[in-house]
């Protein structure tokens, strides 16, 4: 799998690459720390394992450290991404890397404690997704236009889609009849995708994404238990979309529509203990056919081929109208800073690394 950065073609995918800090047990641990040498757009990794010395160096767009908070990552990268899904184009930021590293963190934050204070202020820990909502509603209300904010909340498993806003009954049975009820993927003939019976809340106010989240959560928590899934391998996918209604100085009305897609993808050791990197991509294919696929779409995007394989999973189906084209995409690389990682954080470095 690799993605190619190349601005000057058109293509515009921006790689980041985020190191958690220690949890509580590594630092009791005393775990030495291989993710080093932290600059502004490098990490090196030097470290002996079973003999062997790795020295390598990786270069990304940005790299955020174990010191860097919610807001920097949020205020230095994503800000002019929801800038262009407000002047009406679709973009994508996704969180890539091995379970337990950051990658819900990324992007929702601590839910628990993520209330919003008097003044609509956000919680330190407020990941991407009510950081987003909030820059969005601010833009909004300043402007003198009229504008609607909808959003849906999906997760996609073994390339089935639950809806986690839908405020259907949670039961074995009825999940059980759902699964065989599967949401169908329709065209909707403009370029885009459509989930049929999907809900779509109406957001009026930044304030009210926290509980949205807690609901999805709530949901998807739910279902891993009753349905013994492995949330780990599971995609979720966050949209927002705005309209904004405008008068041209002709005093002609004109609709922009923006769309900001937050995936938080299934963990990528999925993919890479099955053996992808040692080419036996059908067999990690079967087992999650959506994130390899991905790396696929985004390879024959920025490499200009011809045929780019959106329909060969769920998850590219339902991207498509925000991959390519005249739209930005993030990936947000989420490493561990621990030495027993040290294997999957070198796939995942190697992985971004690559995009660039
Ligand atoms: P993932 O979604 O990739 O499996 P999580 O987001 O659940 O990983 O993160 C695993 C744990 O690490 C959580 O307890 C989370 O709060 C913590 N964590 C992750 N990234 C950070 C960070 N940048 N700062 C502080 N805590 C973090
Ligand atoms: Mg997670």
């Amino acid at each position: 799998m690799s993605i190619r950065h190349e601005k000057e073609k058109g293509v515009n995918v921006q790689v980041l690459l985020r190191c958690r800090p220690f949890s509580d047990e590594e630092s009791r641990k005393n775990a030495p720390q291989v993710v080093c040498n932290e600059y502004q757009r490098e990490v090196a990794v030097s470290q002996s394992i079973a003999g062997k010395h790795i020295d390598r160096v990786f270069t990304f767009d940005k790299v955020f450290g174990p010191s860097a908070q919610q807001e920097d990552l949020y205020e230095q990268a994503m800000v002019p991404i929801v800038n262009e899904v407000l002047e009406g184009f679709n973009c994508t930021i996704f969180a890539y890397g091995q379970t337990g590293t950051g990658k819900t963190y990324t992007m929702e934050g601590e839910c628990k404690r993520s209330k919003s204070g008097p003044n609509g202020e956000l919680p330190p820990e407020a990941g991407v997704i009510p950081r987003a909502v909030k820059q969005i509603f601010d833009t909004l209300e300043s402007q003198n236009a009229e504008y609607s904010v909808k959003v849906t909340f999906l997760e996609l498993y073994n390339e089935e889609i639950t809806d986690l806003l839908a405020p259907d009954e949670i039961s074995k049975v009825a999940l059980e009849e759902k699964q065989k009820k599967q949401l169908p993927l329709m065209e909707d003939g403009k370029g885009g995708v459509l989930v049929r019976g999907l809900e779509e809340e109406i957001v009026t106010s930044a304030s009210e994404i926290f509980t949205l989240l807690e609901r999805g959560s709530a949901k998807r928590r739910t279902a891993e238990t009753l349905l013994n899934k492995q949330s780990s391998r599971s995609h979720s996918l966050f949209s927002i979309t705005i309209h904004i209604k405008e008068a041209t100085p002709e005093g002609e009305e004109l609709i922009k529509c923006g769309k900001l897609n937050l995936v938080d993808l299934a963990g990528s050791e999925n993919i890479s203990r099955s053996g992808a990197r040692e080419g036996r991509a059908r067999e990690a294919g079967e087992i999650n056919k959506s994130l390899l696929t991905l790396g696929r779409v985004i390879n024959a995007l920025v490499e200009h081929l011809g045929h780019v394989p959106y329909r060969d999973s769920k998850l590219t189906r339902l991207l498509r109208d925000s991959l390519g084209g005249r739209t930005k995409t993030c990936i947000i690389a989420t490493v561990s800073p621990a030495v027993h990682c040290l294997e999957e954080t070198l796939s995942t470095l190697d992985y971004a690394h690559r995009a660039k």
